[in-house]
C-alpha cells in the first residue's frame, strides 16, 4: 500500500456559470427546484445517471456542453435568477437575529447519528435522519448560529434489492465522496484535518468533512483513513450496521470525536443539542476537557448539565441503546480518572437495573438540564418510561417534555403544487410558513386546478413506478418478456394508496391485507378500482421486516392484484418525494403507542394527500374531523394485539367502502370530485402550518436554546464560579435533605365544599440546617385519577416564621374555581434561582398522610 492525495479534476467553468459549482455545493440546492433544475436543463439524461448529484454531475460533464449552455439565453436567465436567490437568501437578515440579537455568534452544537438531506448523500436511514437534515434546513432558515456533527458513513445504510422470490438483498457500495456535495476539511498546509479518539489500547484517527447546508455547517467523521489499523478504517463504514461492539465505537466518536472536530475547526458552542442518545458521550469529551482544565469534576458536570438538550425519539424500549458494562469499561474504562470519577459513579450515570446495562438515554438524561419527546402523546409515553429516574416526583411532572416534530415543506412540496401556491397564497409564502390567514388562501385556488396539478404529480408518480419495475426486471435476463406487461402496472386516474417506512413489525405494513377477499372485491370494483404502493426497507438483522416484504411482494405478483399493488426497491429521498406527492391517500397504521411523531404524513398532507392514520404520533395533533382520516380510537392500549389488529383492519375496510372510495369517485360532470378537493384543501389549510420545522426550530429555540445559551454564557464566565456555587448548593440539599420534612398539615378539614369557597392550609416544615431561602413550600392540588392526580398544579405558599421548635410555618389559601374532585397536599422542594427548571434537583419532601 502507498499513500496518494486525490484531487477532483472538473471541467474549466465558463466565467459566465462559475457560480454552478458553488451552487452544486451547498444544499440549498435541495430544498430549490430551480437550482436542480439547471442541471437537469444542461442533460437531464446525466442528471438522472448521477442520482441527482450536482457534484458528480460537474464532474462528468462534458466541457463542450457547458461551453454550449452559455449560449442558451433560457438557461442564463435561470441561471441569473438562481444565483441572486442564492444570495438574497444567504444574506438575508434572520428571525434569530432580530428575536435574539445577545446571542448572535455563540455557536449551538447539534449531535445526530445520522442527517438526511437529498438523495445524493445517502448517509441516512429514515425518519431520524431526515429530521435531523430538516432541523438544519430550517436552522439555516432561521439564521440560528448552529453547527451540526454526524458520522460519514462509507456505505450508508445499505441498499435494498428484492429478488424474484421475494428476498431482501442488502448492497453495500463504497461511496467515492469526492464526488459528493461534501468537503474534506484542510489545514494551512492543505493536508486533511484529522483528530483522534482514545480507546485505551489505540488511537483512532478521524478525518473531518462539511457539508454546507444553507448558512449552516454540518462536520463529518470519517475513520476511513489510512494512518488507521484496517479494522479500524471500518469503524464508520456503515449506519446502524454493527454489534454493540462497534456501535459504541461509533457513538465515542461521534461524541467525544466530534467535540474535538468542533475545537480543531475553533467552534466553541454554548449549547448542546443532542438528538438521540447516540451522541451522549458528547458530554464525557467536555468533561474530560473541563477536569483536565483544572475544574473540579462536580463543578464541570454543572457546566455541561446546564447548556445541554437531550431529544429522545422512541417510545420502544429495545430502541434504546444498552451496553454491557464490560464494554463500557473496555472502552472508557482510562477516561474515569481522566474526567475525576470513580468506576461505580461513571456507570451510574447510565446504569440501567432492568436491562444490566448502560443505558445511552439515561446517561444522556443525567448530562442534560432539559429533554424532550417529539409529540405530544410521545411526551407523556416517556414521562412513564422514564420516571424511575425521578422516583420523587408524581409521573404528570417528571421533567420530559415535548415539541411536535415539524418538515421542511419547501424540500416536500411539489413543483406543481408550490408554483399555485406562488399564485394564490403568497409570492413568497415559504418565508411564512406559520401565517394561518395565508394558507388559508389556499381556498381560493379553483377545484380544477389543484386536480389538474395533483393528476399531474400522479402521472410523474405512474411513470416513475413503471420505470423503476422495469429497471428492476433488466436486471434478470429470464424475466424480460415481463417489460411489456409492466407498461400497463398502475393508472394515473385510480384511486391510490401510498404506504412507505421502515418494515417492522409494529409498522404493520401488512394490515390492509388481512381479509385478501375483501380487498380484492375492493381494488376491482371495475367503477370504482383502488391500487396501492408499498415501498421500505427492513433492517437485515430484522427476519420478520423481510418476511413482510416477501409477503407484500408475493402478492403483488399474484391475481388478483398482479399490477395494482406494487412494491417499489430502495425506498429514499427521491422515491418518497414521488410517492408522498403522487398518491390520493397517505396509510400510517403503526399499533398505538409506539410512533414517536412520524412525519411522512405531514409531507402527505402539504401535498393535499390524505391522511389516514392511527391516532399515533402527530396526528392526534392535526386531526380536525374533515383534514383527513383516523383509523381506530385513543385508548385501545388496553387490548392485546390480535384485538388490536382486527378491530384496526376492519376500521380501514370500513373507511375505504364508506367514505374514502364513495367521495373520490363522486365526481361532477366536470371530472371533479367536489368534497375530496375539499378535504385536499382542508389538509393543506390546517396542517402544514404547524408541522414544519420552521415552527418547531422557533420553538427549540425559544423554549430551550435560549437559555441553554444563557446558562452556557453564565456557568462558563468567571472560570466556572456560577457552575461551582450550584454543585455546591446541589451537594449542601443533598446531603440534608433526610432531615427535611413536613410534620404536619392542617385545612378545614371539610370534605365537600362550594365552588368559589377558599381552601386555607397551614402547615410546619422541618428543614434541618437548610436556609428557608433554599426551598419552596407549596400546595400541589389536581384533578383525583385512578393511580394519583392529574394536571397538577402548584402553588408557593407563605413563610410566616418559625415555632419554638424550630418549624418553619407556613400558609396559603386556594379558591376553589373549579368544579369536581380535587385532590391536594403539601410538599417542599429545593429551590435556586439558577436552575433550568425547578425539577432540576428533582428531589421532594411529599407531607405524610394528614
Ligand atoms: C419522511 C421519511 C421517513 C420518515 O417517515 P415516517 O413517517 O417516520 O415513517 C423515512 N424515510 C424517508 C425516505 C422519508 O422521506
Amino acid at each position: 500500500m502507498f499513500f496518494f492525495r486525490s484531487v477532483s479534476v472538473i471541467p474549466r467553468m465558463p466565467d459566465r456559470i462559475a457560480r454552478l459549482g458553488e451552487i452544486s455545493k451547498n444544499l440549498w440546492f435541495s430544498w430549490n427546484q430551480q437550482a436542480e433544475n439547471l442541471f437537469s436543463y444542461i442533460n437531464d439524461d446525466l442528471w438522472r445517471e448521477v442520482g441527482h448529484n450536482p457534484v458528480k454531475f460537474l464532474i462528468h460533464i462534458n466541457p463542450e456542453e457547458l461551453e454550449r449552455i452559455t449560449g442558451d439565453s433560457h438557461f442564463l436567465a435561470e441561471y441569473d435568477w438562481v444565483v441572486s436567490e442564492f444570495d438574497r437568501y444567504m444574506n438575508s437578515i434572520s428571525w434569530f437575529e432580530e428575536s435574539y440579537p445577545q446571542y448572535n455568534n455563540k455557536a449551538i452544537a447539534y449531535f445526530c447519528a445520522e442527517f438526511g438531506f437529498h438523495e445524493s448523500l445517502p448517509i441516512y436511514s429514515g425518519g431520524l435522519g431526515i429530521l435531523a437534515g430538516e432541523h438544519i434546513k430550517s436552522a439555516s432558515d432561521q439564521g440560528l448560529p448552529m453547527v451540526g456533527v454526524g458520522l460519514l458513513y462509507k456505505q450508508g445504510y445499505f441498499t435494498q434489492q428484492i429478488d424474484f422470490n421475494g428476498e431482501q438483498h442488502a448492497h453495500y457500495p463504497n461511496y467515492n465522496f469526492r464526488e459528493m456535495p461534501i468537503t474534506p476539511v484542510t489545514c494551512e498546509n492543505g493536508s486533511n484535518l484529522v483528530v483522534n479518539v482514545d480507546f485505551k489500547d489505540r488511537l483512532v484517527y478521524l478525518k473531518v468533512w462539511k457539508v454546507q447546508v444553507g448558512r449552516v455547517s454540518v462536520y463529518f467523521l470519517d475513520a476511513d483513513v489510512t494512518k488507521n489499523s484496517e479494522e479500524d478504517r471500518k469503524l464508520t463504514a456503515r449506519l446502524y450496521g454493527g454489534d454493540d461492539e462497534n456501535r459504541i465505537q461509533q457513538e465515542i466518536i461521534l461524541g467525544m470525536g466530534g467535540v474535538k472536530a468542533l475545537r480543531a475547526v475553533g467552534v466553541k458552542p454554548m449549547a448542546y443539542h443532542l438528538n438521540e442518545g447516540h451522541a451522549a458521550f458528547s458530554g464525557l469529551e467536555r468533561l474530560r476537557e473541563l477536569v483536565q482544565s483544572g475544574i473540579c469534576a462536580s463543578g464541570a458536570r454543572e457546566s455541561i448539565i446546564s447548556n445541554t438538550l437531550f431529544t429522545t425519539h422512541t417510545p420502544v424500549l429495545a430502541g434504546h441503546d444498552v451496553f454491557s458494562y464490560e464494554l463500557v469499561d473496555k472502552y472508557l474504562g482510562h477516561i474515569y480518572s481522566q474526567v475525576g470519577m470513580t468506576r461505580n459513579s461513571f456507570l451510574n450515570l447510565g446504569r440501567d437495573e432492568e436491562q444490566g446495562g448502560f443505558n445511552m438515554t439515561f446517561f444522556a438524561l443525567h448530562l442534560s438540564s432539559f429533554s424532550n419527546g417529539v409529540s405530544k402523546i410521545h411526551g407523556r409515553v416517556s414521562k412513564d418510561m422514564f420516571h424511575s429516574l425521578y422516583p420523587h416526583l408524581s409521573v404528570d411532572e417528571t421533567p420530559i417534555y415535548s415539541i411536535t416534530n415539524g418538515i421542511h415543506v419547501k424540500t416536500w412540496v411539489s413543483q406543481e403544487l408550490s408554483d399555485l401556491f406562488t399564485t394564490y397564497l403568497k409570492p413568497d409564502w415559504e418565508e411564512n410558513m406559520t401565517d394561518k390567514d395565508m394558507w388559508n388562501n389556499v381556498y381560493s385556488i379553483p377545484d380544477e386546478k389543484l386536480w389538474k396539478k395533483h393528476q399531474d404529480c400522479k402521472e410523474s408518480l405512474v411513470q416513475f413506478i413503471r420505470d423503476k419495475l422495469q429497471e428492476r426486471i433488466c436486471r434478470s435476463k429470464e424475466e424480460e418478456n415481463h417489460i411489456k406487461e409492466i407498461q400497463d402496472y398502475f393508472r394515473s386516474d385510480v384511486l391510490t394508496i401510498g404506504f412507505a417506512r421502515r418494515f417492522t413489525t409494529y409498522k404493520r405494513a401488512d394490515l390492509i391485507l388481512r381479509d385478501k377477499d375483501r380487498l380484492a372485491r375492493l381494488m376491482n370494483d371495475p367503477k370504482r378500482p383502488v391500487q396501492i404502493m408499498f415501498s421500505g426497507k427492513a433492517h437485515p438483522d430484522d427476519e420478520q421486516g423481510q418476511n413482510l416484504i416477501k409477503e407484500i411482494y408475493n402478492i403483488s405478483n399474484e391475481e388478483p392484484f398482479k399490477g395494482k399493488i406494487v412494491f417499489i426497491e430502495d425506498y429514499d429521498i427521491d422515491t418518497a418525494r414521488y410517492m408522498l406527492q403522487g398518491v390520493d391517500v397517505w396509510l400510517n397504521n403503526p399499533r398505538w403507542p409506539k410512533e414517536a411523531s412520524g412525519t411522512s404524513g405531514m409531507k402527505a398532507a402539504a401535498n393535499g394527500v390524505l391522511h389516514c392514520s392511527v391516532p399515533d404520533g402527530w396526528w392526534p395533533e392535526g386531526f380536525n374531523g374533515e383534514n383527513g382520516f383516523i383509523i381506530g380510537n385513543t385508548g385501545d392500549e388496553g387490548m392485546n394485539k390480535i384485538e388490536q389488529d382486527t378491530k384496526d383492519a376492519e376500521h380501514i375496510y370500513h373507511l375505504l367502502e364508506k367514505v374514502i372510495i364513495p367521495s373520490f369517485y363522486n365526481i361532477d360532470s366536470e371530472g371533479i370530485p367536489g368534497q375530496w378537493l375539499h378535504w385536499m384543501k382542508n389538509s393543506i389549510a390546517t396542517l402544514p402550518v404547524y408541522f414544519n420545522t420552521t415552527r418547531m426550530v422557533q420553538e427549540y429555540t425559544n423554549r430551550f436554546y435560549s437559555s441553554l445559551l444563557d446558562r452556557g454564557i453564565r456557568l462558563s464566565s468567571n472560570n466556572y464560579v456560577v457552575a461551582d456555587n450550584i454543585k455546591n448548593f446541589k451537594l449542601y440539599i443533598e446531603e440534608n435533605w433526610h432531615q427535611v420534612a413536613v410534620n404536619y398539615v392542617h385545612s378545614n378539614g371539610r370534605t365537600e365544599m362550594q365552588q368559589g369557597e377558599e381552601l386555607k392550609i397551614e402547615a410546619g416544615v422541618n428543614l434541618g440546617p437548610i436556609n428557608p431561602r433554599d426551598v419552596v413550600a407549596e400546595i400541589t392540588y389536581g384533578e383525583v385519577e385512578s393511580n394519583g392526580l392529574k394536571n397538577v398544579m402548584a402553588v408557593s405558599m407563605e413563610m410566616k416564621g418559625q415555632d419554638d421548635a424550630g418549624h418553619y410555618h407556613y400558609s396559603i389559601s386556594v379558591p376553589l374555581e373549579e368544579q369536581g374532585n380535587i385532590g391536594y397536599t403539601v410538599r417542599v422542594r429545593p429551590y435556586n434561582p439558577e436552575f433550568a427548571h425547578q425539577y432540576e434537583l428533582p428531589l421532594v419532601a411529599w407531607a405524610p398522610d394528614f
